[in-house]
């Protein structure tokens, strides 16, 4: 019987995934952006009555952790305080539903069952040592910089978000600041913009670092900036098929060690910044100056023009 309703879901999930005209069928599904996150493994889990979805952030989290995948009192408190609300877009549908939402420039918040799981992986073992720092790298809406600030302030620690897009910064911050003024005025709270691939040298090491886009290879830096006894929580693999989402635990004399927490599908990250309305100011303003030094130049010709004009003639043109 188990193994029939395996076969119902997986057709179902084929055909929603046709619907949702993807490339292909079942490993389709999840290479859909807007989808990033939800694994095939785990895509049956939920499939098999197990939805998260619920009314308010408080439903939402008691359902998260019904389904077990937020296990830790701590972190059921902390999700439920750090309200989806204050990070999506204005006038969204479903708010609280386990789905990835746009954010704009080209990015989506997490489904809150990979922040569940991401906390969960990071902190679960409630070994949170006084002043630790977290980075949160591809922090987009700002979800996950959040709730690791709201866990490492009350031990003296401090979460650090960044990412490439400029906006996404601005908006981290202008939603930390709607959801958890306080952490923002006591500076337990700090957003960048930066490159990923590089993480954060200047305020390393991290007891803790979270990447929520896929890299191919793990980028040496972030293993350098780990702490002794730190964690990384990374999905490693090719864009568009399941990766892997690893732990990497550094001990104490600085050896690491893996594990594979579960299959995901996250967007990648990019090596490039993506085409912000800061780039977009950039090349409007090189589009000026280069106008204006076309129309200097022309304005010259008309004058020697003119001179010459004069010279031949005797009289202004
Ligand atoms: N965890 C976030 C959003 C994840 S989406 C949330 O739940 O809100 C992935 C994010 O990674 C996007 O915001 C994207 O801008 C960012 N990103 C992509 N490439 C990056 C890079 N090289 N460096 C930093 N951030 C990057």
């Amino acid at each position: 019987f188990f193994r029939w309703k395996m076969r119902v879901v997986l057709a179902a999930a084929r055909t929603s995934a046709q619907r949702l005209g993807t490339r292909r069928a079942f490993g389709g599904l999840a290479s859909q952006q807007n989808i990033d996150g939800l694994s095939n493994d785990l895509l049956i889990s939920l499939s098999m009555n197990h939805n998260n979805d619920g009314r308010t952030q408080a439903e939402l989290v008691a359902n998260l952790a019904r389904n077990n995948l937020l296990k830790s009192d701590f972190l059921i408190e902390t999700m439920t305080s750090v309200d989806r609300l204050h990070f999506l877009l204005p006038d969204q549908e479903g708010m609280y539903e386990d789905k990835p939402r746009n954010i704009g420039s080209n990015a989506t918040i997490t489904s809150p069952h990979m922040h569940a799981i991401a906390l969960q992986a990071l902190f679960g073992d409630g070994d949170i040592p006084m002043g630790s720092l977290a980075l949160d790298i591809g922090c987009g809406s700002g979800y996950l910089t959040v709730c690791m600030a709201s866990i490492l302030a009350e031990r003296d620690g401090v979460a650090y978000g960044i990412d490439h897009a400029r906006d996404l910064v601005q908006s981290s911050r202008r939603n930390a600041e709607r959801s958890h003024p306080y952490l923002v005025k006591a500076d337990a709270l700090h957003f960048f913009q930066g490159d990923g691939f590089l993480g954060l040298e200047e305020k390393a090491p991290f007891r803790y670092i979270h990447v929520g886009a896929a890299v191919e290879d793990i980028p040496t830096a972030l293993i350098d900036q780990l702490a002794p006894d730190g964690r990384l929580l990374i999905p490693v693999g090719p864009e568009g098929s399941d990766q892997d989402l690893l732990c990497i635990k550094k001990d104490t004399q600085g050896n690491t060690t893996k594990e594979k927490i579960m299959s995901v599908v996250f967007s990648r990250m990019h090596i490039e910044p993506p085409d912000t309305e800061e780039a977009k100011r950039i090349q409007l303003e090189e589009k000026v100056k280069q106008l204006y030094n076309e129309a200097e130049s022309l304005t010259k010709e008309i004058r020697n023009w003119q001179a010459k004009f004069k010279e031949e003639h005797s009289s202004r043109p």
